[in-house]
């Protein structure tokens, strides 16, 4: 069994001090705690599925930097990698070899995936992208999903209100509505009617920020042939998924194959990172070779490049399907301990309807959702939604970390369990859960 945690007191001061400083005490939202109650632990350091808070705490760690450490923590061939390049220097101005190297390493991996271009996170790489189909095509708007994150470029943060395609709406105050006036929103897992006006589809291939929803089946296939009608580009955003479903990302996972990849998390090895890659000729619209601008000062940085190499070199197919057994077994367990917790303690919305625990798997990824008994998986935002609306994964949440455990601080996040997450560490995870469920379903 986990520890509990003693004490928060050093993690509670130092979230006064940064929220003096930095607004809401944060540099991302999802890490404030807002949407799980309580305040966040502050990280001292961490090694393989621990980290350590500040109050020297060890808690089994799920979120990973939402998976940007496949590895775990300070894995010690991606430490030194990184150390060696630091000694070269950190930053130039000028081309290294390393980011050729990880273009190739990309390119080796991903079939299908020709040139591609690095940049410094997820958020550049989605929107580089979009401007590259933009400028493509000659077209203008775009189709993205309902519940798909694709960073927090103005033109990506538009809602969607209901549930047919619809012109987005600003999801932020600051965008302005002619930033997303090229943006329509459809439904997940419902193919859009596309027409000549559409210069691309961005998809999460594998949705994994409104919890984990996986395509259905004919989803992927009917967007590409929906794409190829009216000559749309069709870009999947792997930031997540990328060498993480396996080695050549959903792309490899689901057999099909976008005309643009964007990546991000994995291949940074926890440095900022990102990158777009595709069809040579798609690229070849880029700046300096086409009339695409694109840039970047710390863009191939020496040092993300280095650990981004240092991790692509330690995935092998082996280490992906033993993860994903173990974590496959782990989800049948873990659903089957809040099941029965739910039962005992006839949980139900507020509508009266007894509640189920759904934990969808896809490879090593794994999410939870409650869902009305009799209901099926979730497959779209406003299902998402419905179970975050429960309140029953804030929780969990907290009844986990309290015993050790951390899960990601928000109901439309997933867990990321890293290669280091071994039998000991999913079967700790599994007795957490169990007392857990105990605690505050069951009881
Ligand atoms: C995290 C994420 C992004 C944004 O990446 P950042 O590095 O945070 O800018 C984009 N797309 C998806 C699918 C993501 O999960």
């Amino acid at each position: 069994m986990a520890e509990r945690p003693a004490s928060r007191v050093t993690s509670e001061a130092l979230f006064e001090r940064a929220s003096q400083v930095i607004p809401g005490g944060v540099n991302s939202p999802v890490r404030s705690f807002r949407s799980v109650g309580g305040h966040p632990y502050f990280v001292a350091r961490g090694e393989g599925a621990y980290v350590w808070d500040a109050d020297d705490n060890r808690l089994l760690d799920f979120v990973q930097s939402y998976g940007a450490s496949i590895l775990g923590h300070a894995h010690p061939a991606v430490v030194r990698a990184v150390a060696r390049a630091a000694e070269r220097g950190t930053t130039f101005g000028a081309p290294t070899e390393a980011e050729v190297d990880l273009a190739e390493a990309i390119r080796a991996r991903v079939p299908g995936c020709e040139m591609i271009r690095l940049v410094s996170s997820g958020t550049e790489a989605t929107m580089s992208a979009i401007r590259v189909a933009r400028g493509f095509t000659g077209r203008d708007r775009i189709v993205k999903f309902d519940g798909c994150y694709h960073g927090h470029s103005d033109g990506l943060l538009a809602g969607g209100g209901s549930g047919v395609a619809t012109l987005g709406l600003p999801d932020s105050a600051g965008v302005p509505a002619g930033a997303v006036a090229d943006t329509v929103v459809a439904p997940y897992n419902v193919v859009p009617e596309l027409d000549e006006r559409v210069a691309c589809v961005i998809v999460e291939p594998v949705a994994a920020n409104m919890g984990l929803v996986p395509p259905a089946e004919g989803f992927l296939e009917g967007v590409r042939a929906a794409c190829d009608a009216v000559g749309a580009l069709l870009i999947f955003d792997e930031v997540i998924t990328g060498f993480r479903l396996g080695e050549g990302g959903a792309g490899a996972h689901t057999g099909v194959v976008p005309d643009l990849w964007c990546f991000g998390k994995v291949i940074g090895g926890g440095l900022p990172v990102g990158a777009f890659g595709g069809r040579a000729d798609v690229l070849g619209v880029l700046a300096p070779l086409g009339p695409v601008y694109q840039a970047g000062t710390l863009s191939g940085n020496p040092l993300a490049t280095a650990a981004g190499l240092a991790v692509l070199d330690q995935l092998h197919p082996d280490a992906y399907a033993d993860l994903s057994v173990r974590v496959t077994e782990f989800g049948a367990r873990f659903a089957q301990v809040l099941n029965d917790a739910l039962v005992a303690g006839s949980v139900t919305d507020v509508e009266g309807r007894n509640l189920t625990a759904r934990v969808p798997v896809v490879g090593p990824l794994f999410g939870l959702f409650f869902v009305p008994e009799g209901e099926p998986d979730v497959v779209d935002y406003p299902g998402a939604s419905a179970s975050a609306a429960t309140g029953l994964y804030a929780r969990m949440f907290r009844a986990m970390l309290d015993r050790g455990v951390a899960l990601a601080p928000g109901p439309y996040e997933i867990a990321f369990p890293s290669m280091a997450h071994g039998e000991e560490e999913m079967t700790m995870a599994l007795e957490v859960a169990s007392a857990a469920a105990d605690e505050v379903l069951a009881g």
